[in-house]
């Protein structure tokens, strides 16, 4: 969602004259753009700030500036240097991007800028990202912004305001403009898919499944994908568009947070885990060969060993196909932090992150040693990271592959024979 931020960030501050650099001493301005999410998070952008701060020595007018969520929740409170022991010129948050050609008049000026202001309608919809860190061949397109789910764990209800989606003839737009530009993989971003709806004037409803199929008819040759789903939200509807539509990627990632239903109570997240096993069962029913893949939070406030416990068996049960793993981290200001103490010990909760990674390492292994033998079909991404002989893509089931290269180019189709893998990649031969 940052990244896709980031490219709406350079494409307003492109239009005001202002050009990108990868070179870190040649800007003038620099921008990092922030995430809340978990205590970790917000550690690496102080520590990012004052590595930064060296700069102003050789560079007297540079600029710096925080944008996003960290901008949203800590505000003005960035601006106080005495507090910090650094300096930040401006703090901008996620739904005041078109104002940064004007904070950025005030902070060229030498006085400090923030716009903090929630927005219940900005969606960026006119707004075309520049590409400026991309492979050219997959590209992120935001439909929607904020959130209103609430979990008690999350501070993005707070820092990034109202749910609200974006017209969908502006998405489909973008995405042929992609496509007809070589790129051949879109990811529809939305903190909740499931729950975009546009109404049109005519009050015409249009909602998540009419969308991506909508998108999916830009061409067959367009691989589309999207995320994130909440399970309590999934429909049957969106099943059976995935399974109609062979270029909407059989991939599916369905955020289990826990196994405990108990403990998804305490969360808020409003499904129990027998609700969540039978999406499962919806998905595998419709669409045998679908990869699941999920979020799961270890060490949440008073998680028992035997909540836990439940956790690796229903990981077991649902037979991800990968996981992203996390410690609980209190945030402030979050339902959580007011009802319930961060009481599991900080070590247990690391303890329970190790085994349920070891657990899923063995689940990705086991579902990458399925695919040996078989030919999918990947979409070349570039070369290998270790070497120039080999290229990387992706199949439908968003496994990274590798294999021999035989002049490839990225955004090319090649379906590939898998002979070997580890728990992270499949290695195979094209035919
Ligand atoms: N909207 C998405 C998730 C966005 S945040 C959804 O609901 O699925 C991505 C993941 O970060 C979440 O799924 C959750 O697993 C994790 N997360 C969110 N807040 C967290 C916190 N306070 N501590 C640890 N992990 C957290
Ligand atoms: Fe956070 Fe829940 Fe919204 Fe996801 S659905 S962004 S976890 S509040």
């Amino acid at each position: 969602m940052n990244f896709s931020d980031s490219e709406i960030v350079a494409s307003v501050m492109t239009e005001n004259n202002y050009v990108t650099t990868k070179e870190q001493n040649e800007a003038d301005v620099i921008f990092l753009n922030t995430c809340s999410i978990r205590d970790n998070a917000e550690q690496r952008v102080m520590n990012r700030l004052k590595q930064l701060q060296p700069m102003r020595k050789k560079k007297p007018g540079l600029i710096i500036g925080v944008l996003g969520c960290m901008a949203e929740r800590l505000k003005s409170s960035l601006l106080e240097e005495a507090e910090l022991g650094l300096r930040v010129d401006m703090v901008v948050g996620p739904d005041s991007y078109r104002d940064l050609p004007q904070l950025m008049l005030d902070a060229e000026s030498g006085q400090k800028a923030i716009n903090i202001i929630l927005s219940a309608e900005e969606t960026y919809a006119d707004i075309t990202p520049v590409r400026f860190a991309s492979n050219g061949v997959s590209a992120f397109i935001s439909i929607m912004r904020g959130c209103e789910n609430f979990c008690s764990y999350c501070v993005v209800p707070f820092t990034r305001g109202k749910e609200r989606s974006r017209e969908p003839q502006t998405i489909y737009i973008e995405a042929k403009q992609l496509f007809d530009s070589g790129y051949r993989e879109i990811t529809l971003l939305g903190q909740n898919v499931n729950s975009y709806v546009w109404e049109d004037s005519q009050s015409n409803k249009t909602h998540f499944p009419e969308l991506v199929a909508m998108v999916a008819t830009v061409s067959p040759l367009l691989r589309v994908r999207f995320a994130t789903s909440h399970p309590k939200d999934l429909s049957d509807k969106l099943i059976a568009t995935i399974a109609q539509y062979p270029n909407i990627c059989n991939a599916i990632h369905l955020p289990m947070q826990s196994g405990s239903t108990s403990v998804l109570s305490r969360m808020n997240r409003k499904y129990t885990i027998d609700d969540y096993m039978a999406r499962i069962a919806a998905i595998r029913t419709a669409i045998p060969d679908c990869a699941i893949s999920t979020d799961i939070i270890t060490g949440f406030s008073g998680e028992t060993d035997d909540e836990f416990a439940q956790t690796l068996k229903a990981m077991e049960q649902a037979n991800f196909d990968f996981a992203f793993m996390f410690k609980y981290s209190e945030r402030e200001g979050t339902l959580a932090a007011k009802k319930y103490p961060d009481d599991v010990p900080e070590n247990v909760k690391a303890h329970r992150l190790q085994e349920v990674i070891k657990h899923q390492q063995k689940m990705s292994l086991a579902s990458n040693k399925k695919d040996v033998g078989k030919v999918v079909e990947v979409l070349i991404e570039g070369f290998s990271k270790r070497s120039k002989q080999h290229v990387s893509g992706r199949s439908s089931h968003n496994k990274v592959v590798v294999f021999p290269d035989r002049g490839f180019a990225p955004g090319q189709y090649a379906l590939v024979k898998i002979t070997s893998c580890s728990a992270a990649t499949l290695i195979g031969e094209a035919q």
